[in-house]
C-alpha cells in the first residue's frame, strides 16, 4: 500500500498535483528548491525536507514533476539524491512525471531496479521506476482529471503545431476584420476545432480560465515547450523521419524565448509572433 507519498517538484503542474493527494488523504512529505515552495507547504502543515534522500526516506512512492532531463537527473543521482542511499531503497515505486528524453528515463530505470528495497513488501524485492508524463495542463491538474502517457513528445509537437496554426488563423482572421471571437466560434462548430481553439485559446479575452486571459501567466512556459520540440526533432533526426513542421515550430519557439518570453505560457506565440506584421 502507498500511504507515504513523498512529491518533489511543486511549480504549475506538481503543486496543483500534490494539493489534489492531500484533499485525497494521503501522508505527503514534499521538497523543491524553491523556498517560497517551501514555506507554503510547512504553513499548511505539510512535511518538507531539505534533500530530495530525506523525501525518500519517508515514503513508499515518490513522485516527481521537474522541468526537464537535467534537473531529474540531479534529483536522483545528485547528491542527497533519491537514490543516494547506494542499494537499499525505502520507496517501492519511482513516478517520473516530468517530460523527459526517454534516454534519461530509461537510464534512471535500471538505476532503480538494481536496488533492493530496505524492507521487502509482498514477495516486492525490487524498487520500479515509472515513466509516466501527463498531458491537460494546469486546469486538469486542479482538476485532478490529467492523462498519464507515454509517446508524450509526439503529443506535444502536434500540440504545439496545432496551436501555431490555430494563432496563424486568428491572426489572419483579425487582419480580415473579423473577432478573435467569432472566429473561434466558427473554428469550434467546423473542421478547424481543436484543442488549442476550444480549451485553451491563445486570445486574451476570449476564454476564463486560461493562460492568455492572465498576461500569459501559470501555464505551460514556452521553454519548456522549445524543450519538448528540441526533444522531437532531436528524435525525428535519430530515425530519419522526415518533420519540417517540427523544426519550424522549434524554431518559432527558440524565437519566443530569445525575446524574452520563455516564462510566459507557450499559447503567448498569438500575442508575440503572429499579432506582429511582417514588412
Ligand atoms: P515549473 O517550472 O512550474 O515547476 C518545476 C518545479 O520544480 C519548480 O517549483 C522548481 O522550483 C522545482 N525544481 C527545479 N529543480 C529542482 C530540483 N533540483 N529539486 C527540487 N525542485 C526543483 O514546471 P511545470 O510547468 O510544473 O512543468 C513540470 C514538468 O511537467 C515539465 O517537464 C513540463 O514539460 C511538464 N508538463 C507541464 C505542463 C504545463 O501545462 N505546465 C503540462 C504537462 C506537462
Amino acid at each position: 500500500s502507498f500511504e507515504n507519498v513523498g512529491f518533489i517538484g511543486l511549480g504549475n503542474m506538481g503543486s496543483r498535483m500534490a494539493n489534489n493527494l492531500l484533499k485525497a488523504g494521503y501522508k505527503m512529505t514534499v521538497h523543491d528548491v524553491n523556498c517560497n515552495v517551501m514555506k507554503k507547504y510547512s504553513d499548511m502543515g505539510v512535511s518538507t525536507k531539505q534533500t530530495p534522500f530525506e523525501v525518500a526516506e519517508a515514503s513508499d512512492v515518490v513522485i516527481t514533476m521537474l522541468p526537464s532531463s537535467s534537473h531529474v537527473l540531479n534529483v536522483y543521482n545528485g547528491p542527497d539524491g533519491l537514490l543516494q542511499g547506494g542499494d537499499l531503497l525505502t520507496p517501492q515505486l519511482f513516478i517520473d512525471s516530468s517530460t523527459i528524453d526517454p534516454q534519461t528515463s530509461r537510464k534512471l530505470a535500471v538505476s532503480v531496479s538494481n536496488c533492493i528495497l530496505k524492507e521487502k513488501k509482498e514477495n516486492w524485492e525490487n524498487p520500479v521506476m515509472l515513466d509516466a508524463p501527463v498531458s491537460g495542463g494546469v486546469v486538469a491538474a486542479e482538476a485532478g482529471s490529467l492523462t498519464f502517457m507515454v509517446a508524450k513528445i509526439c503529443n506535444n509537437l502536434a500540440m504545439a503545431i496545432s496551436m501555431l496554426g490555430l494563432s496563424e488563423a486568428l491572426a489572419l482572421g483579425q487582419s480580415l476584420g473579423i473577432t478573435a471571437s467569432t472566429l473561434t466560434k466558427i473554428f469550434n462548430s467546423s473542421s478547424a476545432r481543436c484543442w488549442s481553439s476550444d480549451s485553451y485559446n491563445p486570445v486574451p479575452g476570449v476564454m476564463q480560465g486560461v493562460p492568455s486571459s492572465r498576461n500569459y501567466s501559470g501555464g505551460f512556459a514556452s521553454k519548456l515547450m522549445a524543450k519538448d520540440l528540441n526533444l522531437a526533432a532531436a528524435s525525428a533526426e535519430e530515425v530519419g523521419q522526415r518533420c519540417p513542421l517540427t523544426f519550424l515550430a522549434q524554431n518559432i519557439y527558440t524565437e519566443i524565448c530569445n525575446d524574452g518570453h520563455e516564462t510566459e505560457d507557450f499559447s503567448c506565440v498569438f500575442q508575440h509572433y503572429y499579432s506582429g506584421k511582417s514588412k
